[in-house]
């Protein structure tokens, strides 16, 4: 009995000594002092050698050696958590996550690089809004009451009366500079619009649009061409070629409308060029007198050109992009292929 006491000692001072070393010497604690064939187990077997006066004392003892060891284990598992969550499984050495760049949208890609060309040539961008009433969207821009614009199969009508739609064209933001700004006048209108169209390859509800005009004294047909030409070359190569056609719209006078050779084929003939060669890619003219005179601007002083083009229209023959759908669906795969133009 005394030997065993003394054995118990021992252990405990051992117990006592004992540090947390990692999830092994843990283990081996455990299996040395509490398993199956451990010291706590071999102890309890020798109660049968001790005499029966004692067993209830060396029981006692016992237990409390039992439990000694069983909490030292509990501290050791303790302190191993602990040391995991201060030094969390990660390897600083490791590539980080990537951080995925956006790309930028073609259309926003070609409206940057319209308002830069032009830019160069003194044009500020006018920006107007997209609800627009009837005055600023047709009447003021010499569209007359009956032109097939203002039927309610090809606009949408917010409001009948008061006539409140959603701008057809950025024409509208022309009519706006116009009416607050006197000349000379040198912009470019970049924006949305809207029109009643079935959606389709080459129809959509909404599309984009820059219109650009150009009011001073002195303001002839030459400029006009040279600008547009200048304009082509630099989003198109040096080797562009352009035809002007004559054309009509209501609020410019002469109107021609511009084509390029075409960019797919080369001239060649393709299903873009409905195989003439020719893409027509804007509308152009002198603005008509009396859009001037709306404005309060003296005719006979001032003159000026406007011309108007689809961003879809510039999109499609500069990346081929086909089907108009393409730009609002929203399809990864098509808008990740502009990463590099960003
Ligand atoms: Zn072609």
């Amino acid at each position: 009995m005394e030997q065993l006491l003394q054995q118990i000692e021992k252990y405990k001072q051992e117990i006592a000594a004992v540090t947390h070393n990692g999830p092994d010497s843990t283990e081996a604690y455990r299996i040395k002092f509490l398993g199956t064939k451990g010291i706590v187990k071999n102890l309890f077997a020798e109660m049968k050698n001790v005499p029966n006066e004692k067993k209830k004392e060396f029981g006692q003892i016992l237990n409390e050696f039992k439990q000694l060891a069983e909490a030292k284990y509990e501290s050791l598992k303790k302190s191993a958590g602990a040391t995991e969550e201060a030094a969390p499984d990660i390897d600083l050495s490791l590539p980080g996550d990537e951080l995925p760049l956006g790309t930028r949208h073609p259309i926003s890609l070609v409206k940057n690089e319209i308002i830069h060309i032009f830019g160069r040539l003194g044009f500020s961008v006018a920006e107007g809004p997209e609800i627009e009433d009837d005055w600023h969207n047709f009447t003021s821009l010499n569209l007359p009451g009956d032109h097939p614009a203002r039927d309610m199969q090809d606009t949408f009508y917010i409001h009948k009366n008061p006539d409140w739609l959603l701008r057809t064209h950025t024409s509208s933001v022309q009519a706006r500079v116009m009416e607050k700004q006197k000349p000379p006048i040198r912009i470019i209108c970049p924006g949305r619009v809207y029109r009643n169209e079935t959606i389709s390859a080459r129809a959509h509800c909404f599309f984009h649009q820059t219109e650009g005009l150009y009011v001073d004294e002195n303001v002839s047909f030459a400029d006009l061409k040279q600008t547009l030409y200048f304009f082509v070359q630099e989003m198109f190569g040096k080797d562009v070629k352009v035809r002007f056609r004559p054309s009509y719209f209501p609020f410019t006078e002469p109107s021609a409308e511009m084509d390029i050779n075409c960019r797919i084929c080369g001239g060649v003939g393709c299903n873009v060029c409905k195989h003439t060669g020719w893409v027509e890619i804007l509308g152009s003219g002198m603005v008509h007198p009396k859009m001037l005179e709306n404005f309060n601007i003296d005719s006979n002083k001032y003159t000026g050109f406007a011309f108007g083009m689809g961003i879809e229209r510039i999109c499609q023959l500069k990346y081929r992009i086909n089907d108009l759908r393409l730009y609002s669906q929203n399809d990864i795969r098509f808008l990740k292929q502009f990463i590099s133009a960003v």
